[in-house]
């Protein structure tokens, strides 16, 4: 799924803080925002692998959930949401397509790597790519109650990625067909750090 759906999932699994303890809510979607974008910093060094950790980041939520409960500190908090929302993330990309230039043609059997088994994992792709109108469709569906509940400016947050996943959406197909393109113009030095699959036709 695109990045903007990620976002706006981790801000969803920290919007009820809004009601049930508001003061811990700011920290709570902070945490949980840059938790559903971290592990696609990896976009450029082993994609869907180096930051993916399906397993870990939930086991790794569960002492911070605890130390939580016990100190409720801003900070624990923020941590535990960003453990949660790269954990959701991890999960979320096993559902939808495989790690290819063109992921709607369906032929790679790489959705996110698996640590504990040293193996990749399978895409299931109930949505078929990341920017296909069920991953917009998602996007819409889970953005707009957050736009109701949250306030700024965490009601920016979700505007933008509404804006930018409705473009990328639009997109997604023709930017498959530039990337080779630009990729395939740029220096020898920069290109080592190109991943492979844009460099495909
Ligand atoms: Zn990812």
């Amino acid at each position: 799924m695109m990045l903007p759906t990620h976002a706006l999932m981790g801000l969803a699994i920290a919007a009820p803080l809004v009601v049930v303890a508001p003061d811990l809510a700011s920290a709570a979607l902070v945490g949980a925002f840059a938790g559903g974008l971290l592990p696609d910093l990896d976009l450029y060094a082993g994609h869907r692998r180096t930051l993916h950790y399906p397993t870990l980041y939930t086991i790794a939520a569960v002492p911070v959930a605890i130390a939580t409960a016990l100190f409720l500190t801003p900070w624990l908090v923020a941590l535990t949401f960003l453990f949660l929302g790269a954990a959701l993330h991890c999960r979320m990309d096993r559902y939808g397509g495989g790690l290819e230039l063109r992921p709607w043609e369906g032929t790679s059997d790489r959705a996110v790597y698996d640590h504990v088994r040293s193996r990749w994992r399978a895409p299931k792709r109930w949505v078929r790519y990341d920017g296909a109108p069920e991953d917009l469709l998602l996007a819409i569906l889970v953005g707009l109650p957050l736009l109701v509940v949250l306030e700024e400016p965490f009601q920016w947050l979700v505007g933008v990625a509404l804006v930018v996943g409705g473009l990328y959406g639009l997109l997604r197909r023709r930017l498959a067909n530039i990337a080779p393109v630009v990729f395939g113009s740029v220096p020898e030095s920069v290109n080592e750090y190109v991943p492979n699959r844009y460099k495909q036709n």
